[in-house]
């Protein structure tokens, strides 16, 4: 097992990353930022002392950038968390607990990731009911369903703002008025669109947002909740005071330096690499859809703009990534990270309406600042080559 991990990981180093989705590369100056600050700011951010002030300076300064990629009124609205899993739990979990009183419904869309859908599934127990909103073939939401969803006494409704599987961008702000002019409250999952597209939680009318450190090439690890001021919410963890209460515990002060880091990068540069990955995007949905039976999966313009995502005919997304990757060092996906070791269709795929079998054969390939338009040429032979093996091979 240790050789076979040697040799992934050579051809990793020497090959093509396409899985940015499920974990981006850290840059090397938000590296080079966090281990300044883990050399020198080791103090708690709670003490009083020097170290401690100058540990809470770091802190506060991550706050700042983050709340400034997001359009957000003030630093004070940032709860930092332990990643994107734990911010979505507090969103759902927090805004459920504290409002139980007004109403036990809850509203998502049927493609939320799992850290959203299994909160809710989970809050059942306590006495909630949720239901799951449908969306289109090409992943939108079903804004008249959500409308007759909605009743007196449901209290939230979350929604991505773009879906990592499908790359398909949902209409945040018409949701926002629906959503609004219904009395309840909105969340939304900005994991996978954060730093990519335009986030602005003010103009958008979003009450809590998630946001994911590694998604804006920060370390693993760290995320962040937006709460807008004045909503309430309840704590899901009880501890220290840090984070106002909300996420107590010692903060990872390395890992929340590169965060703000990170946001602050994303900020500056992001309009020009989503232009540059857009085209690159662009040019291997084209080449890649002259493969005989194979079709784009979600919205063909309102998508992420490194995202191309496909799926092909009688053969299966695993035995795409394992060829791709052994014959061709290319990491591709075939489906959410955390759930593909499962081998059971993407709910995702299903709720676009694909059928089991149709589900099966998804490539994903999520694109990131290492990629280059002098890639495409190989990526594409090597997705033809892939799939006339596969089919070559396969019983269907
Ligand atoms: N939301 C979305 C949309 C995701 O794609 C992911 C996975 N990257 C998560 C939440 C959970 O992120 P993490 O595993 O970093 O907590």
């Amino acid at each position: 097992m240790r050789d076979c991990g040697k040799v992934r990981r050579e051809i990793t180093m020497s090959g093509i990353y396409l899985d940015h989705q499920s974990a981006y590369p850290v840059d090397d100056r938000v590296r080079a930022f966090a281990e300044k600050s883990l050399t020198n700011d080791f103090g708690n951010p709670s003490a009083l002392h020097s170290r401690g002030l100058a540990a809470k300076t770091v802190l506060e300064e991550a706050r700042a950038k983050v709340a400034e990629l997001i359009g957000a009124e003030g630093p004070e609205t940032i709860i930092f968390t332990g990643g994107a899993t734990e911010a979505n739990n507090l969103a759902i979990r927090g805004l459920a607990a504290r409002n139980a009183t007004k109403g036990k419904k809850l509203l998502a869309s049927s493609i939320e990731h799992i850290s959203v859908l299994n909160p809710l599934k989970d809050l059942k127990k306590a006495g909630f009911e949720f239901s799951l909103i449908p969306v289109d073939r090409t992943g939108l939401i079903e804004l008249a369903a959500l409308e007759s969803a909605l009743s007196k006494d449901t209290i939230l409704n979350s929604v991505m703002y773009a879906n990592s599987e499908i790359g398909t961008i949902q209409p945040i702000k018409e949701v926002s008025e629906l959503v609004h002019k219904n009395g309840l409250y909105l969340h939304v999952d900005g994991t996978a669109a954060c730093g990519k597209i335009p986030v602005d939680v003010q103009k958008d009318g979003i009450d809590l947002l998630t946001v994911s450190s590694n998604d804006l090439y920060g370390p693993q690890g760290a995320g962040a909740l937006y709460v807008k001021p004045g909503i309430r919410i309840q704590p899901v963890s009880f501890g220290g005071g840090q984070e106002r209460g909300y996420r107590p515990g010692t903060e990872n002060l390395f890992a929340l330096a590169g965060f703000g880091e990170a946001a602050r990068l994303a900020g500056q540069e992001m309009a020009e690499e989503s232009a540059r990955q857009q085209a690159i995007r662009d040019s291997l949905i084209q080449e890649i859809l002259q493969i005989k039976e194979s079709y784009l999966t979600g919205h063909p313009t309102k998508r992420l703009p490194g995202h191309a995502s496909f799926r092909f005919s009688r053969i299966e997304g695993e035995s795409i990534l394992l060829t791709m990757d052994a014959m061709f060092g290319i990491q591709v996906s075939t489906g959410s990270a955390c759930s593909s070791r499962t081998l059971e269709p993407s709910h995702v795929l299903l709720a676009i309406g694909l059928k089991h079998e149709e589900a099966h054969g998804s490539m994903i390939v999520t694109l990131g600042k290492d990629n280059s338009p002098e890639q495409v040429p190989a990526i594409v032979e090597a997705t033809k080559k892939t799939v006339e093996r596969l089919r070559a091979f396969s019983p269907l």
